[in-house]
């Protein structure tokens, strides 16, 4: 089958089976194809949580997909590719998170979504990179375990009046792109302004003009002044920047995440024909994590 054979079984079959399709910015352009919403993790989760959809199917990455499952439990949420995990989610465990919170007793919990379900049941209140600082403000608490992004928390540190405990996690797409890399688009961009995901190394966002997650870049470029950017984050961020701000140029460094780009249209064919792969969260983890999820949703 050809991409628009696969595209038309899908939608079909989506049709029929009452499913909602949701695509995280990052995935390949011919999935935005088959979106019912495509979106950055705060968005999608909204979406998640509102849809009156039976079926989601997530094409983004597990712990995405974890959180559709806690905000709706009586959907079925399926992940076309289960090897679609994040190795910075991976990098926070709760054994090491309940010692944490023994250390600092009186600190706030704030994780970020990219973390596992169990993770997100021991935190107070969950966080993306569009509200992580919106979220921290917000709290009573002067002292916060921030976790697991290093970079993210460093940069939510020197922007807010907070003592942030920073976990030492990184997203290997974001942390390998260096102040080397930006220095070199630069040259080949003069007059191109930067604009870098706070998971990028300190000394990325320093260079950059705006500093946003996937769900603020669009904006940032069509306000701005200048026709040429560019982009550091996962390069798929850039087909996404082509098509919603079609006037402008948008130059990135060809870095994939690995787990975003494993899922394809013959697994979401396949995911929707077999059921698979039903994501599934303990009762218990779930209702817990649903508090720090629910908490994040009120926070506007
Ligand atoms: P956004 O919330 O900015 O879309 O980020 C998702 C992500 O996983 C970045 O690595």
């Amino acid at each position: 089958m050809d991409n628009n054979q696969l595209i038309e079984g899908i939608k079909t079959l989506k049709e029929k089976l009452n499913a909602v399709i949701l695509v995280h910015n990052y995935q390949w352009p011919e999935i935005y194809k088959i979106a019912d919403f495509i979106g950055d993790s705060l968005e999608l989760a909204r979406r998640a949580s509102e849809t009156d959809a039976d079926i989601i199917v997530f094409c983004g990455v597990k712990f995405m997909a974890e959180t559709a499952k806690i905000l709706s439990p009586e959907k079925i949420v399926l992940l076309p590719n289960l090897e679609a995990g994040c190795s910075l989610a991976d990098m926070a465990n709760a054994e090491q998170l309940k010692e944490m919170k023994e250390q600092y007793p009186n600190a706030a919990v704030v994780s970020y979504v990219n973390t596992t379900a169990e993770i997100k049941a021991l935190s107070d209140v969950c966080c993306t990179s569009m509200n992580a600082l919106k979220i921290v403000e917000s709290l009573p608490n002067k002292d916060i375990i921030f976790l697991p992004d290093k970079n993210l928390g460093n940069f939510v540190a020197k922007n807010s009046s907070k003592n942030i405990i920073i976990w030492e996690g990184y997203c290997k797409t974001h942390h390998d792109l260096d102040a080397k890399f930006v220095n070199e688009m630069k040259e080949r961009f003069p007059d191109a302004e930067v604009i870098a995901h706070p998971e990028c190394r300190e000394e990325v966002l320093e260079l950059a003009q705006c500093v946003t997650g996937t769900g603020g870049m669009a904006k940032y470029a069509r306000g701005s002044k200048a026709d040429d950017f560019i982009i550091a984050t996962e390069c798929g961020m850039v087909e996404k920047l082509n098509e919603d701000v079609p006037d402008k140029n948008f130059h990135s460094f060809c870095n994939v995440c690995p787990y975003m780009k494993c899922t394809t249209l013959p697994l979401v064919l396949e995911s929707l024909k077999e059921m698979k792969h039903k994501i599934e969260i303990p009762e218990e983890i779930r209702i817990k994590a649903k508090k720090a999820l629910d908490k994040m949703l009120e926070i506007k």
